[in-house]
């Protein structure tokens, strides 16, 4: 047999015994025979190394990616799925569904055992691997490729399968025994514990030598084919059901979760998830529930989805798992809203799977009504990824000799007294300037979904703030290179890469910012929607709440609490520093569609400066509402828009003309009404 035959033969085999033993875990040769497949393919491929392709099972192990992981989109979002905890929960699940068919019976659905990992899209194109990429926010992901490659379930090229360019999504796991594998080792070395599973697998992934990667032993289920070529639909045209696709992967050598089930309807979908309820510890990975999905791919397109989820598919959760655990002391966070929360400090407990040694607690009441009381056995319950909880004393007679847990009468952080409204079950530290709530605030200011500051962390925050060296979120844009390189744990490197990131973050979008600033009631949805509306964070200023509760999906508690956020001069400030940073406050301008253009037919002229923006963007918000801007006023002149130090001719010939003038905040008001949507702009 030539060389060439040979590679392609050895390959052939040691792929197909890679699946046996990676994904069907039933190996047809002994350990020592496949590494001795593997060595005579290694010796070929150094005799002739242009033989060699990317795709060779000897290739699993690559270099490191010098820059760390580049962020990538993923074909379609990846949405996640809503929840059902219950068998009611699936139930109504299964009666919306029908509602929204218009059916009497119960279609078929496709039931998979929900991994407990982290869900990854891999991209083939002609049917070889070209990409891994984290789930990461759901439509862009970290690319880590190198670290995929190596999970030997994981098919470097698939078995026939599609041409072109297709994503295939799933979960890589951590299976049971390497993560006790390496726990083993990490005690024999004297290192700390991994918590769980899945985490570990996370950390793994994310490593940048994938060599280390390799050891650990990560596998993989994948459970959905997304194709380039139908970007509508979730499943491809060409696929005929969901069930068809599963086996479809399993043909490519992928590798697919065997125990999956088509239910002929809700009964059958009851009983499977009551099944593996029970079975569930008898597998070799951690599973904290089971995804339920319309088989027929049509049906799915019908129903459609929500802003959040699909509405074709849910997840039930496994009931959470009970222990006993010993709570040592009741500590209490404040929020950024001021709010003061009870949490357990508890000895460190394993609870389904993971080492618990911090568990949330209800309210301040309900601590009290159910008599929590520190230095006691408490139950404790933890379901998958959920934080885990304080469910209640073990011991529950009340004439017990440990005194009772009260809540403490001021703030922790600042010593401020702890304030509760008659109305609400909350306690609040009402110190505008607790540091708590500046350090919490700027967490979730930094945070992947807000401004997306990377590097800006809940270490370096609490150091800043602790430090004095932040008053407001603005003043993190005047930091510089020593003083951030002054912090623990930051070098050179470090305090100039958060200096680029903060950089980067003054170009975000509107939004970003708006949903940054953590006004109460304001989510990702809402600050899109009002940022979309208004075009600019001054518009949004000025706005009244009637202006603000017409904008569609806004209510009136969301429009209230945007209104007394900028009522505050504290937040105005707050604005007039992020401006001074050199922060975009104003959006892309929204070009209203042909034919509802609120502006069209009207003349405007500019003159002076604007604070708010720039001439430029004046102009392309009035162009984009159907109005035309000119440089000189005359008798079709609508208005004469007047900003700082205007210029004296245009003033007096529009006095002249007896053309109306608007003042900047007239001009921002007239772009927050006059959105195409709105029928009353003037
Ligand atoms: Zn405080």
């Amino acid at each position: 047999m030539n060389p060439a035959a040979r590679i392609h033969f050895l390959r052939d085999e040691i792929r197909r015994h890679e699946e046996l033993y990676y994904v069907h875990a039933k190996p047809e040769i002994t350990d020592a025979a496949f590494d001795a497949l593997m060595s005579e393919l290694r010796a070929l491929e150094a005799a002739h190394p242009e033989l060699l392709t990317v795709d060779s099972p000897t290739q699993r192990v690559g270099g490191r990616p010098a820059e760390g992981f580049a962020e990538v989109e993923h074909l379609q979002p990846m949405l996640s799925l809503d929840n059902a905890y219950h068998e009611e929960d699936l139930r109504a699940f299964d009666e919306r569904v029908r509602k929204g068919l218009g059916v009497d019976r119960s279609p078929a659905y496709v039931a998979e055992l929900k991994i407990d990992g982290l869900s990854m899209a891999l991209t083939y194109e002609d049917g070889r691997l070209v990409r891994g990429a984290t789930r990461g926010d759901g439509v862009r992901g970290e690319e880590v490729t190198q670290n995929v490659r190596t999970v030997r379930a994981i098919p470097l090229s698939l078995k026939g399968g599609p041409q072109g360019r297709v994503e295939i999504r799933g979960e890589v796991y951590l299976p049971k025994k390497n993560f006790e594998r390496i726990n083993q080792e990490q005690e024999d070395a004297g290192e700390p514990l991994y918590a769980n599973p899945r985490n570990t697998a996370a950390g793994t992934l994310r490593n940048l030598d994938p060599a280390l990667v390799a050891k650990r032993g990560l596998a993989a289920w994948m459970y959905q084919l997304v194709a380039e070529f139908d970007l509508s639909a979730e499943a491809p045209a060409s696929v005929e059901s969901h069930a068809q696709m599963l086996k479809d992967l399993a043909a490519w050598g992928l590798p697919v979760e065997p125990h999956w089930k088509r239910c002929a309807g809700i009964e059958d979908l009851v009983a499977f998830c009551n099944e593996w309820r029970d079975r569930r510890h008898s597998l070799a990975f951690e599973t904290d529930g089971v995804v339920i999905k319309l088989d027929d791919p049509a049906l799915r397109q019908r129903l459609g989805s929500t802003s959040k989820f699909p509405r074709w598919a849910t997840a039930f959760k496994f009931p959470a798992e009970q222990k006993q655990a010993m709570l040592k002391s009741i500590e209490i966070n404040i929020g950024r809203t001021g709010a003061a929360t009870p949490f357990a400090m508890l000895e460190p407990t394993v609870v389904a799977g993971s080492t618990i040694s911090m568990a949330t607690l209800h309210n301040p009441d309900d601590i009290v009504r159910k008599d929590i009381r520190p230095g006691e056995m408490v139950i404790i319950e933890k379901a998958g990824d959920v934080i885990p909880r304080v469910v209640g004393p073990v011991d529950t007679d009340p004439a017990r000799p440990t005194p009772r847990w009260v809540m403490p009468a001021t703030c922790p952080r600042c010593g401020s007294a702890l304030q509760k409204p008659e109305d609400e079950a909350v306690w609040r530290c009402d110190n505008s300037s607790c540091p708590s709530k500046l350090q919490r605030g700027l967490e979730h200011f930094a945070s992947r979904g807000a401004m997306n500051i990377e590097g800006l962390g809940e270490s370096l925050i609490w150091q800043l703030c602790k430090n004095g060296l932040i008053k407001s979120y603005a003043d993190i844009y005047f930091l510089d290179a020593p003083t951030l390189e002054g912090m623990e744990r930051m070098g050179k490197k470090s305090a100039a890469k958060v200096l680029a990131e903060l950089e980067k973050s003054k170009s975000n979008d509107v939004w970003r910012l708006l949903y940054g600033l953590g006004i109460r009631h304001v989510g990702e949805r809402g600050a899109q929607v009002l940022a979309d509306h208004f075009g600019s964070i001054d518009a949004i200023e000025v706005a009244s709440i009637e202006q603000l509760q017409s904008v569609h999906e806004i209510g009136p508690v969301l429009a209230a609490s945007v209104r007394a956020y900028f009522d505050e001069p504290r937040n105005r400030e707050l604005i007039a520093g992020l401006r001074k940073a050199g922060l975009k406050l104003v959006g892309e301008p929204k070009r209203a569609p042909e034919g509802s253009q609120p502006l069209a037919g009207r003349t405007y002229v500019i003159t002076g400066e604007l604070s708010g923006m720039s001439r430029e963007d004046a102009q392309a918000r009035l162009e984009a509402l159907g109005a035309k801007v000119t440089n000189s006023v005359s008798t079709k002149t609508t208005a004469l828009i007047v900003g700082a130090d205007p210029g004296a001719s245009k003033f007096e010939k529009a006095s002249a003309l007896g053309i109306p003038t608007k003042n900047e905040q007239e001009f921002m008001e007239l772009l927050a009404t006059a959105q195409p949507d709105n029928p009353r702009a003037r």
